[in-house]
């Protein structure tokens, strides 16, 4: 399946490498509803390819090529992708000390920090040390699902990719070619321009228009509960809250609507507006803390009443929005 969105992203890397000017440490935009790992994943190979330079791609056929098909190239390192809440300094410091010894492979090392938005602040600024002075050889790879929640003095070490998501009228068009039914671009799709591989999956179940965003029910249209019977329904649901939360915050430090996922349906929620008293910063991040803890508990739980635990979340953000 192609993702033609982060073809840009590809570019600028490529033209930045080709420039060598490609730094060895990088943040990304982290956002597995774009599929931003398969650009991670991608970059990582190319990054360890033998035959890479001057290539766009990596190679497919070297030692080390089949070392990463095989999953286990023994000097690619990846963090962050677990449960926990945090990235705590013992994770950090395990990764130096891996980085720290010469290349298995005798080549480049990768190592990839997916959320580093859970960096604590003494996990940053240990991995500030390394990105200062940098392994030979070596990229790392801050990818986060907010650049701007990174620490000003970690930016200020990394060259930052950002990963477009698609217009509605490209997402419309890869609807159709791999949902296999025609999908028309209207406004309703603009929701899902921050997570198309969610959307292929509500095309599939037949609930991607049925569906009410979060935004919608809490400007009192009725939530469509269920379907937060099953787990995907519930994650979708989440997903949807979680990108409401983080246009809130986003709209609140920056008053700019444009750059907001869906600032419509923003305005329609309730939870900004001239006339309000915005929501404490604090409250908002509560918020997301306990989405990323639900969502722990429906990866690794079954059994949980999903449309109940989905429907408090709900209550609580309504009473936020009506603050
Ligand atoms: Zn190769």
């Amino acid at each position: 399946m192609k993702l033609p969105w982060l073809r840009a992203t590809w570019q600028a890397l490529m033209q930045a490498a080709q420039n060598q000017r490609l730094s060895h440490g990088l943040a990304i935009i982290w956002n597995p509803q774009l599929g931003s790992d398969r650009l991670l994943d991608q970059l990582s190979q190319w990054l360890l390819c033998q035959h890479s330079e001057g290539q766009m791609k990596a190679c497919g056929q070297c030692k080390s090529c089949l070392l990463w098909h095989a999953q286990g190239h023994p000097d690619y390192h990846r963090i962050g992708d677990n449960d926990d809440s945090s990235i705590g300094v013992d994770a950090i410091r395990q990764l130096q000390q891996r980085l720290s010894t010469s290349a298995n492979q005798g080549g480049h090392k990768v190592a990839v920090i997916a959320e580093a938005e859970k960096l604590t602040v003494a996990a940053a600024n240990a991995l500030l040390k390394t990105l200062e002075e940098p392994p030979a050889a070596t990229t790392i790879i801050v990818a986060s699902r907010r650049y701007q929640a990174l620490l000003p003095t970690i930016r200020s070490r990394l060259q930052y990719y950002p990963v477009t998501r698609p217009g509605i009228t490209q997402l419309a068009q890869w609807l159709t070619q791999y949902g296999e039914q025609p999908v028309n671009a209207t406004e309703t799709l603009r929701v899902w321009c921050d997570a198309p591989l969610t959307a292929l999956e509500r095309l599939g179940q037949g609930t991607l228009q049925s569906a009410n965003s979060m935004a919608g029910v809490l400007g009192g249209e009725t939530p469509d509960t269920k379907s937060w019977a099953s787990k995907e329904g519930a994650l979708g649901a989440l997903d949807d809250m979680e990108r409401l939360l983080r246009d809130t915050l986003c709209y609140q430090q920056t008053h700019n609507e444009s750059l907001l996922i869906d600032a419509d349906g923003l305005m329609q929620s309730g939870l900004v507006g001239d006339t309000r008293e915005p929501v404490a910063t604090s409250a908002l991040n509560d918020f997301l803390q306990q989405c990323h803890q639900l969502r722990a508990r429906l990866r690794q739980q079954s059994g949980l009443n999903t449309q109940l635990a989905i429907q408090q979340l709900l209550n609580q953000l309504r009473q936020l929005a009506q603050r």
